[in-house]
C-alpha cells in the first residue's frame, strides 16, 4: 500500500502541475461548497488530457475512500463524471510495477467494491433512471470502474456519433468509418444478451445491459448485440469481435 501523506500529495501535485486538481479535491474532502461541483470540476481537470494518467492514479485512492461519505445521487454523480478519466487509463497503461500503477490499482479495487454493491443497492437503482443522461454516463463510469476499461473507452469513441455509428477496419486494409448500426450491418454478427439476475458482474454485456435497462430508453442498450458482437470483414472474410475492429481503426 502506498503511504498517502500531505508532502507526498503535495510533491507529486507541483511535479503535474496539478494546482487545480489540488483545489477541487480539497473542497471534496473538506466538504467546501457544492460535492457535485468538486466533482465536475475534478473530472474536467482529469478527463480532458490522455496524458494526466499520472494525476488521475494520485486521485483515486482518496476518492475510493472520501466514496462512502458522499449520499447516493453525488456517488452517482461521481461514477458519470470520473469515467471518462479512468477509461482513458487503457489507450495508455501505466507502466506495471510503477507508483502510478500500484496507486491507480488500489483506488480502482476500493471503488469496485462501491460500485458494485450500489449498482445492487434498491435505494439506487430508481435513481438511475431519474435523468437519462446522467444515468448512461453512471452505466459507462461503472464499466470503466469494474468491467474492461477499453470497452468503456470504446464507448466513448463511439460517442461522437451518439453511438449511432461504428468505425472498423481489418487487418487486410478495408476499413469503414460509418457503419450504421441501427440498420442491422450485414458485416457484423450480433450475439444474444441473457438477462441480468440483479447481483452477478460475471459477464460483462449482460450486467451492462442490465444496468442500461434500470436508466431506461438510451442509445446504448440498442447497440450492445452489435458492439459486443463478430465483425466479418467485406473484403477477405476474417472474423474478429467488433471491439477490435474499432481499436484498429485508431490504429492506423
Ligand atoms: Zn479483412
Amino acid at each position: 500500500m502506498i503511504q498517502r501523506t500531505d508532502a507526498r500529495w503535495n510533491s507529486v501535485i507541483s511535479d503535474l502541475n496539478g494546482a487545480q486538481v489540488d483545489t477541487w479535491l480539497t473542497k471534496l474532502l473538506k466538504g467546501d461548497g457544492s460535492q457535485q461541483e468538486a466533482i465536475l470540476g475534478l473530472s474536467e481537470e482529469l478527463g480532458h488530457q490522455l496524458s494526466w494518467n499520472r494525476i488521475t492514479a494520485c486521485v483515486l485512492p482518496y476518492l475510493a475512500d472520501f466514496f462512502p461519505n458522499l449520499s447516493k445521487k453525488d456517488q452517482i454523480y461521481l461514477v458519470a463524471q470520473m469515467g471518462a478519466a479512468i477509461a482513458a487509463e487503457a489507450k495508455c497503461p501505466l507502466p506495471l510495477g510503477t507508483e502510478a500503477y500500484q496507486e491507480f490499482h488500489e483506488g480502482l479495487s476500493g471503488l469496485q467494491k462501491e460500485v458494485k454493491a450500489m449498482m445492487v443497492d434498491p435505494q439506487v437503482q430508481p435513481l438511475l433512471s431519474e435523468d437519462t443522461e446522467l444515468g448512461v454516463m453512471f452505466a459507462l463510469g461503472a464499466l470503466a470502474i469494474i468491467g474492461n476499461r477499453k470497452h468503456a473507452y470504446g464507448f466513448w469513441l463511439l460517442s461522437g456519433s451518439v453511438w449511432e455509428e461504428g468505425m472498423a477496419a481489418c487487418a487486410c486494409g478495408w476499413d469503414e468509418e460509418s457503419i450504421p448500426f441501427l440498420e442491422q450491418p450485414d458485416c457484423i454478427e450480433e450475439i444474444q444478451i441473457d438477462p441480468w439476475d440483479g447481483v452477478s458482474f460475471d459477464c460483462e454485456v449482460v450486467w451492462l445491459n442490465g444496468v442500461l435497462e434500470l436508466v431506461g430508453d438510451n442509445p446504448i442498450s440498442p447497440i450492445l448485440p452489435l458492439v459486443y458482437g463478430t465483425g466479418v470483414c467485406p473484403e477477405c472474410g476474417e472474423k474478429e469481435p467488433y471491439w477490435d475492429w474499432l481499436y484498429h481503426f485508431y490504429e492506423e
